[in-house]
């Protein structure tokens, strides 16, 4: 058993490329000739630091069942990640056949995969995520499901909402969907950059109405599900802003091995190192490092002010 102590909290793109054009996402949509961290980097210079690992998220900013050495990946990640831990996965679902699922539910490092659906109905699934089929994504969903059941397999399965002006109305339809389907949580949150600080009183009123009633369902089919507060430009300005709600010791690995703070104050001082070029102890004893954990232990309005993770009770 590693004695190491585990801090670090991963938001991971092994691969930049995604096979959809979602309507809400930045320039990586439709990107096909994606850069990949090779399986022998991973291996060597990435995968070891997972004895430092306490939780991750494969998948951040890319699609994550593109990477050509999946199951390879999560093996190397098993092997050295404390035993009792486990991270997820988060994907568009396109791609999730038969054999992908049982990849991932038989890794043995995934406690949950969460599938990005942000509609209940194929129309308006389809707009929002250009290049995906809708009935098709259910399928592979009642199939994950299935095969985890059949399996006893203790992955948990989740939907991820993006909340918009053009799928709000939908989100209680699709907690039934998620209860016939055998999903366990739908979790919403806010359409970044647009939504996060705060939106018009209308907007304010429908989007409640739709959350509360989705919530009502979700009690009554025993869904788990969570969603953020929304505030209006008075509620914003009123609000006591004086917390970090970042994780402590987040950051994300990108294909090309750098380790980015979650935090938007540190970030402005660039990645805090990088893995194929450094050991994990060099990185941990840099300058950047000692920048960002100073900024992560002082939030403030100076710094924080338009952070998404600034918040308070
Ligand atoms: S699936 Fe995710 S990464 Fe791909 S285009 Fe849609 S939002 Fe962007
Ligand atoms: S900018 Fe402030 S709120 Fe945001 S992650 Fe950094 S310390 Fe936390």
């Amino acid at each position: 058993m590693n004695a190491l102590p585990a801090h670090l909290h991963l938001f991971i793109d092994l691969n930049d490329g995604c096979n959809l054009k979602c309507s809400m996402c930045g320039p990586r949509a439709n990107l096909r000739d994606q850069k990949v961290l090779p399986l022998e980097l991973f291996k060597s210079r990435v995968a070891p630091i997972f004895a430092r690992v306490a939780d991750f998220q494969l998948g951040c900013a890319c699609e994550p069942l593109m990477l050509p050495y999946l199951g390879e990946a999560l093996g190397l990640m098993r092997q050295h990640m404390q035993p009792h831990l486990r991270g997820q996965i988060i994907t568009n679902g396109t791609l999730l056949k038969e054999e992908t699922a049982r990849i991932l539910l038989e890794s043995g490092v995934l406690g949950k995969v969460r599938i990005s659906i942000d509609g209940a109905t194929a129309q308006t699934y389809e707009d929002i995520r250009k290049g995906a089929r809708f009935a098709k994504v259910m399928d592979n969903v009642a199939r994950l499901c299935e095969l985890r059941t059949k399996g006893g397999h203790d992955v948990l399965v989740e939907f991820n909402y993006t909340v918009m002006r053009n799928n709000y109305a939908e989100l209680p339809r699709l907690i039934h969907l998620a209860s016939k389907l055998g999903v366990d949580s739908v979790t919403t949150h806010k359409l970044a950059p647009f939504d996060l600080r705060f939106i018009d009183e209308a907007f304010k009123r429908a989007v409640t109405a739709s959350l509360d009633e989705a919530a009502d369902m979700a009690k009554l089919l025993g869904v788990a599900f969570l969603s953020p507060d929304y505030r209006t430009e008075s509620e914003f300005a009123a609000w006591e802003r004086n917390a970090c709600l970042a994780p402590r010791d987040g950051f994300r690995l990108d294909p090309e091995g750098f380790l980015t703070p979650q935090c938007h104050a540190a970030q402005k001082n660039g990645p805090v190192g990088n893995l194929l070029l450094q050991n994990v102890e060099e990185i941990l004893s840099s300058g950047n490092f000692g920048h960002y954990r100073s900024c992560i232990d002082h939030p403030g309005l100076s710094q924080c002010d338009l952070c998404l993770h600034f918040g308070g009770a």
